[in-house]
């Protein structure tokens, strides 16, 4: 073993779990758009902490907001107020329109949160009989890791040898309007439909136009709850404030005046600037208060810090019109790698919507290829990650400028041609 990051993977490798396959690159140092390994490299970071890190890596003003607060106060759990909570509830229930939000710290346990919503808004309020509601999920989703959430996932690898799982869910075609109708009819214990904007983990699939709005329409005439999962596409990743959100001015409050404005809303990664961990559902009074003291929490949600944090990061989402910059730079990104398809025959698609996008590679699902590309993209200084094996997803911090997304396709697109 002879670099730094050799010694380091193999520590990873002997004493840590192997739940994961990480790119080969250890990294101890980010700013803005680039990160640098501990052997002095530096890399334009292209996925972001699978969009977690959209307002740029150790953005000052949220970094200062997490240490003025910790030096002040961390954590009391909820039994008692902190003065942080409170004042970031007001925020982000104003930032985007809801009445009410209950805090939480990651993707999955906001998934969970807005599950356990639902449900028990399908008993108090739709009446639905105890036990029986049953909720729309869509075929290749992925809201996280939790033995619930692995329930519904049609992902084999994820759900072998994990079961028993729970029930009550049903799966459908993703971007498929009738299913959900059928789905919708079958049965008067529909609680509400799960969904991702885009599905992210799929390979960057964008549904067709018109098709959240069909479906919240959908389940409105079924009083079936709407439940958008954003973790992945909320916080201007896709030239929105959400991917939910219609043409509306994304720097002035976009969110007043949604294209689809879910029943219930998940947030996660960029609500914190990958700073933190923070997740949050958001919803109004009808629905949130079903929930009563006691039933649902943790120990880490809501905390001062956390508060902190997230309002710094939001703030940072509308003081540098990172919704507008994300839409502007995602299309001449795409554009970028649309020249590059028509030289490279390897590219056979490119898809995605502001800053959160994918190529197709011509191979199969399970082939090496688009791993070996993206260890030639580290090579040359980017730094990306399959989705498949033929799908490779491109999602910069977005404070990129033009300039460095040039600079960036001249590296995707050398690395591309070592393989024709
Ligand atoms: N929902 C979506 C749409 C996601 O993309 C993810 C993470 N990739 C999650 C939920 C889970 O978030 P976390 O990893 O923070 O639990």
């Amino acid at each position: 073993l002879s670099s730094k990051s050799e010694i380091l993977i193999a520590k990873e490798d002997q004493y840590g779990a192997h739940n994961y396959h990480p790119l080969p690159v250890v990294l101890e140092r980010g700013e803005g758009v680039y990160v640098w390994d501990v052997d002095g490299k530096k890399y334009f970071d292209f996925l972001s902490a699978y969009s977690a890190v959209n307002q740029g890596h150790c953005h000052p003003k949220i970094v200062g907001a997490m240490i003025e607060q910790a030096q002040k106060l961390t954590l009391t759990s909820r039994a008692f107020h902190n003065d942080k909570l409170g004042v970031f509830e007001e925020y982000i229930t104003d930032y985007f329109g809801f009445d009410k939000v209950l805090p939480m710290n990651t993707g999955a346990e906001a998934v969970e949160t807005a599950l356990k919503l639902c449900r028990k808004w399908a008993y108090e309020v739709k009446g639905i009989p105890e036990n029986q509601a049953q909720v729309i999920v869509c075929e290749n989703n992925f809201h996280g890791r939790t033995t619930t959430i692995i329930s519904f996932s049609n992902d084999e690898g994820a759900r072998k040898s994990f079961g028993p799982f729970t029930e009550g869910f049903i799966r459908i075609p993703y971007d498929d309007i009738d299913a959900l109708e059928k789905a919708l009819q079958s049965s008067p214990n529909i609680a509400g439909f799960l969904v991702e904007p885009i599905q992210g983990e799929a390979g960057v699939y964008v549904p067709s136009e018109g098709y959240l709005a069909k479906a919240k329409a959908l389940c409105e005439a079924h009083n079936a709850l709407f439940i958008a999962d954003e973790v992945q596409t909320g916080i201007a990743r896709t030239g929105r404030l959400l991917a939910t959100c219609g043409n509306c001015s994304c720097e002035k409050g976009c969110s007043k005046t949604p294209e689809v404005k879910p029943d219930i809303l998940i947030l996660g990664k960029a609500i914190s600037g990958g700073v933190y961990p923070v997740s949050a559902v958001l919803a109004n009074n009808e629905i949130m208060n079903v929930i009563k003291p006691g039933q649902h929490g943790s120990t880490f949600g809501g905390n001062p810090v956390a508060a902190a944090v997230a309002i710094a990061a939001l703030e940072v989402i509308k003081e540098e019109n990172l919704a507008a910059n994300a839409d502007r730079l995602g299309n001449i990104l795409r554009q970028g790698l649309n020249d590059i398809a028509a030289r490279n025959p390897l590219i056979a698609l490119v898809r995605g919507k502001g800053l959160l996008n994918a190529i197709v590679i011509n191979s199969d699902e399970d082939s090496d290829l688009a791993w070996d590309i993206c260890l030639r993209f580290r090579d040359y200084g980017l730094l990306a990650k399959p989705t498949h094996g033929n799908k490779i997803r491109f999602a910069p911090p977005l404070v990129i400028t033009e300039e460095q997304i040039q600079e960036c396709l001249v590296i995707i697109e050398k690395a591309l041609n070592d393989f024709i």
